[in-house]
């Protein structure tokens, strides 16, 4: 969330300039606009197939674009791009939790930090212990995935992705095949992920939690985006498109 006494200039973390991605024929992505500040809060909001998750994923390179320009935590997002430092940079989050189910949820966690910033053991544990301190799962620690309900899987994939200390994180629809008391656990650790400063682009279904926590909502319709604001801006629709978008949410 934005810390508007804060006096240094606001940084830039993530900007998408002109970025335009197609498929084939179909061109998804039309001239994407979008610029995210440190600290904030940006909520993209759509019907499904409008582009939300293209665009997520052409932040982390996990899709090409065709035209424009990306720059996440100062890193020129292209096919020069060192992927290894930009990831570290940026922690992505999915409606799957992708979790090993051979290894405990300490172990998932404890993982990349051994593999990729060469951390001890002990080191890793400790950090792992950490994270799940942060999505209240330390008792979960030695048990395996297949344990845990969909929202606790669901955190300690959060927790895994804050291993790494990630300067923005990514969430792409991550309680969208959860329940609704499941949904509000992790809908919490994000929260607070928020209030703690985290940057953060989350794709979501919740709009009450986005008028809550976000300081932008993006609403994009078929591959552009249609209407920006603060998340005031759900009172007071501007295009039939959100006012029919917003309808068919409720
Ligand atoms: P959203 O997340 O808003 O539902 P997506 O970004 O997933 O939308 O998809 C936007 C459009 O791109 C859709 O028409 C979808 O079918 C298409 N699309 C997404 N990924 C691929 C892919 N890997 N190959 C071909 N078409 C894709
Ligand atoms: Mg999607």
């Amino acid at each position: 969330m934005l810390n508007t006494t804060e006096p240094t200039q606001p940084e830039t973390i993530v900007s998408l300039k002109g970025v335009r991605k197609r498929f084939g024929k179909n061109e998804v992505l039309r001239g994407i606009e979008i610029d995210v500040i440190r600290g904030e809060v940006v909520a993209i909001i759509g019907r499904s197939g409008s582009g939300k998750s293209t665009a997520l994923r052409c932040m982390d390179y996990l899709e090409t674009i065709d035209d424009g320009s990306i720059t996440v935590c100062g890193h020129r997002v292209n096919d020069k791009t060192n992927l290894k430092a930009l990831r570290l940079d940026v922690g992505i989050v999915f409606q799957s939790y992708n979790l090993f189910p051979h290894l405990t949820v300490e172990e998932n966690i404890m993982l990349a930090p051994k593999a990729v910033k060469r951390l001890p053991k002990r080191e890793a544990k400790e950090l792992a212990h950490r994270m799940l301190r942060e999505v209240g799962l330390t008792d979960k620690a030695e048990q395996f995935p297949e344990q845990l309900s969909g929202g606790q899987q669901q955190r300690v994939a959060i927790a895994r992705s804050l291993a790494m200390q990630p300067k923005v994180m990514l969430f792409d629809e991550v309680t969208s095949a959860l329940d609704p008391q499941l949904t509000g656990e992790v809908l919490r650790v994000i929260e607070n992920l928020a209030r703690g400063g985290m940057t953060m682009i989350m794709v979501t279904h919740e709009m009450n939690f986005a008028r809550r926590i976000a300081d932008t909502i993006i609403f994009m319709h078929e591959g552009t985006i249609w209407e920006k604001g603060p998340p005031s801006m759900l009172n007071n629709p501007q295009t039939v498109e959100l006012k029919e978008f917003l309808q068919n949410e409720l």
